[in-house]
């Protein structure tokens, strides 16, 4: 008989200064599955999950599914919700007796429960299974990994992209890792090592310097005996003492000391070079001057919201932007997304093709004030759609029950569930073309450019209010050590 392994999947990445909070309610509008439904739903995608399948079956595993959270990044996550999906998955644990534990983790959760929520579920899973039993791992590249993580943990594999499109390669990794462990021909462990950063989003994408070089230091420290090295840009919106930048070594003991030498090499390059973290980005003034200007001939200039990033935990309700497009008269553009359930609320009471008058975002956070919009009602929908595009592909995402509006020639995804649109059929699902808009709008950081790169002719970073801003200055930081570059840089 072939062994048995215990897979599970439980994910937030935390903004803690979010004022929404993180429940059961959030999880289930996002993605959360139990038992049996969960490899249907996730068999054949491009997620840690259809990684581990993958591999399960190739190898004849006996695989047990347990529990499939994740919840749309913002604000702390409830007691009750952490500790719903934990019983469930040391129930499932203790039922199957497994030879083996693969978990899908982001590795920035702070619950209410616990403020390092990936530590308290790996120290839960480890009292549980025991130390015979190998317990492993995989994390988001906005990991921020703490000594208890790894402690608790036989392996940790980060996601080596950013857009995240490695996440169902990652899954493979950890699960192959995992057969190797369970075949004797690795004894593996975990070493850490940091460097004294806090870098923005935008900056740690993968194409871009310096993550791009210190990511393929990583994958040549890699070897059979070495499977993973991984580079965790960290998460700045989660103010927890562990947050920071950090590389991780996944290696058999026999090598421990040359992992932990070539982990510490590559943190001490991310320090040095600590000042290719630093950008500049477009002003929503400039982006409103070139957006009048812009000749639909060239193709879609895009316009990414980078602040008001929901995949960051911020409300996606920011409206300053929009406002300045429509104040300009900027026609033939498409926004994707405005996070108002009132306002869709509103539309599906109006019904398609009537006239309403809305009070339309900037009803959570300090990111711009709700605008005086007279709106058409072009479309409803259930807001659901299965990504077609390289990142999480075949992954099932909804923006809950939408509404399109047009206001003044900009049609305007409302959505009644927060999700960050990074897949072009966000568009093509609310009967919207792309590729025919004169402008783009997206509430994302990076995620987006992964399907719209191809799709747009220019795109800008756009700096509004939101929290996601990449100026850290603006959060007041708490927790995190503050010596880190670049919050105390001098
Ligand atoms: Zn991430």
């Amino acid at each position: 008989m072939g062994q048995t392994v215990v897979v599970g999947r439980i994910k937030h990445e935390t903004n803690t200064f979010s004022s929404l909070s993180t429940g059961r309610e959030e999880f289930a509008a996002t993605s959360l599955y139990r038992g049996e439904a969960i490899v249907p739903e996730f068999r054949g995608t491009n997620t840690d999950l259809g990684g581990f399948l993958r591999v399960g079956e190739e190898r004849g595993w006996e695989v047990v599914p347990t529990i499939a959270a994740n919840a749309t990044p913002g604000g702390i996550v409830t007691a009750e919700a952490l500790d719903d999906f934990v019983e469930t998955l040391l129930g499932g644990i203790d039922e199957a007796d497994p030879d083996a534990v693969l978990l899908g983790l982001h590795g920035a959760m702070v619950s209410e429960r616990d403020r390092d929520g990936d530590g308290y579920i790996l120290e839960r899973v480890r009292e549980s299974v025991g130390e015979g039993v190998p317990v492993m791992a995989t994390l988001d590249l906005h990991a921020n990994v703490s000594d208890r993580m790894a402690e608790n943990a036989d392996g940790l594999f980060g996601y080596d992209t950013y857009p995240h499109v490695d996440i169902g390669d990652t899954g493979e990794e950890a699960a192959q890792a995992m057969a190797a462990t369970l075949s004797g021909g690795l004894d593996p462990t975990v070493v850490v090592e940091r460097a004294p950063l806090l870098p923005p989003l935008p900056v740690l994408q993968t194409a871009d310097e310096p993550m791009r070089s210190l990511l393929a230091a990583a994958a040549d420290a890699e070897s059979a005996r070495v499977p993973d090295v991984s580079v965790f840009g960290g998460f700045a919106y989660a103010d927890v003492p562990e947050a920071g930048f950090s590389v991780v070594g996944v290696t058999d003991g026999s090598l421990e000391d040359d992992a932990r030498g070539a982990c510490a090499d590559i943190a001490a390059d991310a320090a040095a070079r600590r000042r290719e973290f630093d950008r500049a980005y477009t002003s929503v003034g400039e982006a409103v001057e070139e957006a009048t200007a812009w000749d639909a001939a060239e193709g879609p200039l895009l316009l990414a919201d980078v602040a008001d990033n929901p995949g960051g935990g911020s409300a996606e309700d920011g409206t300053v932007l929009l406002d300045a497009l429509l104040d300009a008269g900027v026609e033939g553009a498409a926004v994707a997304a405005i996070y108002d359930p009132a306002a869709v609320d509103a539309a599906v009471d109006a019904g398609v093709g009537a006239s309403l008058s809305v009070e339309l975002g900037g009803h959570i956070e300090d990111n711009g004030d709700p605008i005086s919009v007279d709106a058409s009602v072009r479309l409803l929908s259930d807001g659901t759609y299965r990504n077609q595009g390289p990142m999480s592909t075949g992954l099932r995402v909804s923006f809950g029950r939408t509404a399109v509006l047009e206001i003044d020639g900009v049609d305007v995804i409302v959505g009644s569930h927060r999700q960050q649109p990074y897949d072009p059929e966000v568009f093509r699902s609310h009967g919207i073309t792309p590729e025919r808009q004169r402008v783009l709008v997206l509430k994302s950081t990076v995620h987006y450019r992964a399907a719209f790169e191809p799709i747009a002719a220019a795109v800008r970073e756009v700096s509004a209010p939101g929290l996601c801003s990449p100026d850290l200055s603006s959060f007041e930081y708490e927790h995190v050590d503050r010596s880190m570059y670049p919050l105390d840089d001098a």
